[in-house]
């Protein structure tokens, strides 16, 4: 568990009141949340959560079997509507992909050279984390797709007065619970803010996912989403769908917006065209990386574009919103809402 690592090493250089104070208040709140956890079946509590995870419900399918421990974080996955099957859990490494969780890899330096990093990710956690910070004194924040920190996303980590709880399809040591988005394993309203990064691309039902965020924020809880719109396949047989600013808002429609716009432009997206046309004629995904690397300019180029044009041509999308009790945006306000973009 990340968090407990972290004040774990820092317990190792002097234990001052105020720390001790911290580590106790952290262990309270992981209580907290521990005991917001549901079946995500039959929405039952959860009983023997840290050892022999099952549903309290004795008519449900998991009073008997249970669900698996990998790395001991709860598997909490309704496996019989999951694209996850259950045998993918029992092993100690439980991705279904290879998966670079710290961001070290070759890969991963070679497209951050070329790609850049994410231009807006940084600016907009630090604003979501301020709004989190009128709701609630502490607040507690769920982070779908967390098994690898997010580009932009360290200081919902490093900041003492949060509380984050990792959530991913597979376990990590930035997560604590393994879970599917289609059914979050939570109690309603068991979280302030929620944050989900490059996974809406991923999941079967981005609607159904949107919905579950809806029901486990509190009244006026926040979420903040990025999701690529101009980007090719990756993570193979786990992609799904792209999403324009309109669709993006629109899949959000029980959530009131206070910002959304274009994640990296034109630039970035056409750098991605280039790796992937060489990646159709056989170039795989190293050499097809080499290849785009000379053409990382123009992702310099972004800083120009502006308006709508440039969102129709984003790399992805961010919205940042507030949980609405109705319908934010009507069906027919969103041909205005395009034209208001940029
Ligand atoms: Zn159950």
């Amino acid at each position: 568990m990340h968090q407990i690592d972290k004040f774990g090493s820092y317990e190792v250089f002097t234990i001052t009141r105020a720390s001790r104070r911290l580590i106790e208040s952290y262990s309270n709140r992981t209580a907290q949340w521990q005991d917001k956890t549901r079946c995500p079946r039959c929405a039952a509590a959860i009983l023997y959560l840290e050892s022999q995870p099952r549903c309290s419900s004795s008519g449900c399918v998991y009073h008997t079997a249970g669900f698996p421990l990998v790395n001991e974080q709860p598997v909490l996955i309704d496996f019989e509507s999951s694209i996850f099957d259950r045998p993918n859990y029992r092993s100690d490494n439980d991705s279904v992909l290879d998966r670079d969780v710290d961001r070290r890899s070759w890969g991963s330096l070679a497209h951050r050279l070329a790609f850049g990093k994410n231009p807006v990710a940084a600016s907009n956690c630090t604003r979501f984390i301020k709004l989190l910070k009128q709701l609630s004194g502490r607040p507690t924040v769920l982070v779908i797709g967390g098994a690898t920190i997010g580009s932009g996303a360290d200081d919902l980590y490093s900041d003492p007065l949060l509380d984050v709880v990792g959530t991913d399809v597979f376990s990590s040591r930035n997560t604590v619970i393994v879970a599917d988005a289609h059914k979050l394993p939570f109690e309603d309203g068991s979280f302030d803010g929620v944050w989900i990064q490059a996974v809406l691309e991923h999941v079967l039902e981005p609607a159904m996912v949107a919905a579950e965020i809806h029901r486990v924020l509190r009244r006026s809880g926040l979420v903040y989403a990025e999701t690529p719109f101009m980007q090719q396949v990756h993570e193979k047989a786990y992609d799904f769908s792209r999403f324009t600013q309109s669709g993006h808002r629109w899949l959000f429609r029980h959530f009131t917006e206070i910002d959304a716009g274009p994640v990296s432009g034109p630039g970035v997206a056409l750098l991605w065209s280039i790796r992937y046309f060489w990646r159709a004629f056989g170039a795989g995904d190293k050499l097809s990386r080499l290849l785009a690397l000379p053409f990382f300019w123009l992702r310099f180029l972004d800083r120009f574009a502006y308006g709508r044009a440039a969102t129709d041509a984003a790399s992805g999308v961010f919205f940042l919103g507030r949980r609405a009790e109705q319908q934010a945006i009507d069906a027919n306000a969103m041909p205005r809402y395009y034209e208001d973009q940029g």
